[in-house]
């Protein structure tokens, strides 16, 4: 980037950062650099970055380290998150792990929110308790954290809103609670994307997203990014060393691709979702729209509060006399795709069960619900597609 101006806004910030310095002709995103051997004149010049590698600093030294491509999209990453650090991962649930094994040891408790992405759980149960770690998931509210805390508890990890029935919860609220008791807090803000929540603004130490949705938003990527602030940096960067963890270069190329667009895209998503979750909330045949973008959620006050705007993934509920027809109206749906993940310019649509993964409080909701992700297709075809499907399954009921 050349010099010159010294601050920049958002949307110029997503064009700019993890370029390529000046001077030389350069292309315009930083290249692909695939390494494994990173080659230097001397040992000794060997030796020396090896040592400034261990005190944690960004250097070019063996692939599994990451290559400047690597940590051009760290870069980037870090300033979209308004961070200080940032490490990339192969897939959003390493990176959700690298957090859970660097922040937790034998005889730690940790606090895990009730609606976090589910397979966090298994990793709970199946690898950590077994080795020494007591777990309790909270109720997605403050009063829920105050319920389960205790002094040993080393780490809080929050995802607001929940990505299956987005329950939206107060980050400055759960770090006030965090800060008081001596314990990092954790945010998933794959939902947000990075850019309508900024968590380590509102006193999270670290930010965890799944890049492989919005970021790569081609749905044909998998990464994951934590980024940090303070000392939450160290022992992350240990134990993803530890470990090996490192994501393809060719993949972080793919990801600083998608960064210039993001806004552009999450604009368009944003606007779309808000339209389909508008038009949902007037029918008779839908018993509630979980979208915190919508005056009357539950969640809404803190949502206009902290967030700058809304993704397109949101979930409704059909009336009670239809709800166990939710599987025949995704079935019905033409335009949008039956699959895991989301993010990508396509939309997708699946029933969802949170009763059963409840742990915390019970989950008070009809028993499925139905979750959207609005792509970016025309809006009225969505909205005329969601139409015969009501009319499909209306004539069920
Ligand atoms: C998809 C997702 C993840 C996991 O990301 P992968 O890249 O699919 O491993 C984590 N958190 C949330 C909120 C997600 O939606």
């Amino acid at each position: 980037m050349r010099q010159g101006l010294k601050t920049m806004r958002e949307k110029t910030l997503l064009v700019q950062s993890g370029r390529p310095a000046g001077g030389i002709p350069h292309s315009v995103n930083p290249p692909v650099v695939r390494a494994s051997t990173v080659l230097f004149p001397t040992v000794e010049a060997m030796q020396e970055t090896r040592r400034r590698r261990e005190t944690g600093e960004q250097v070019f030294s063996y692939g599994v380290r990451g290559t400047p491509t690597t940590h051009a999209l760290e870069d980037a990453v870090t300033a979209l998150e308004q961070g200080e650090r940032t490490l990339i991962y192969p897939s959003g649930l390493a990176a959700l792990s690298a957090v859970l094994l660097s922040h937790a040891r034998p005889g730690d408790h940790i606090a895990v929110i009730d609606t976090v992405y589910p397979p966090v759980r298994q990793l709970c149960s199946s690898y950590l308790v077994p080795r020494g770690v007591e777990v309790s998931y909270f109720a997605p509210s403050p009063e829920g954290l105050k319920a389960v805390l205790r002094p040993q508890t080393s780490l809080i990890l929050a995802e607001t809103p929940g990505s299956g029935s987005f329950e939206v919860v107060d980050i400055p609220a759960l770090a006030a609670i965090a800060q008081k008791n001596g314990s990092r807090l954790a945010v998933d803000n794959t939902w947000a994307a990075g850019f309508f929540l900024k968590p380590l603004t509102q006193g999270a130490d670290i930010s965890i997203q799944a890049a492989t949705k919005y970021i790569c938003g081609h749905s044909d990527t998998m990464l994951g990014t934590v980024t940090v602030r303070g000392d939450a940096f160290t022992p992350l960067f240990e134990t993803t060393t530890m470990l090996g963890l490192c994501a393809s270069p060719t993949d972080c190329y793919d990801a600083l691709k998608g960064l210039r667009t993001l806004e552009v895209r999450l604009r368009r998503h944003e606007q779309s979702a808000l339209q389909v979750a508008g038009w949902l909330a007037q029918r008779a045949d839908v018993s509630e729209v979980y979208h915190p973008a919508l005056e009357d959620s539950p969640g809404h006050s803190i949502w206009r509060r902290d967030f700058t705007g809304s993704s397109g993934l949101f979930a409704f509920a059909l009336s009670p006399q239809l709800v166990e027809h939710s599987a025949a109206f995704v079935n019905a749906l033409a335009h949008f795709g039956i699959g895991a993940s989301w993010g990508g310019f396509e939309s997708l649509a699946l029933p969802v069960k949170p009763g059963p993964i409840r742990a915390a409080a019970p989950w008070a909701g009809p028993d499925t619900i139905i979750r959207l992700h609005i792509g970016l297709e025309d809006t009225q075809d969505l909205i005329e597609d969601l139409d015969q499907a009501f009319s499909r399954i209306g004539a069920l009921a």
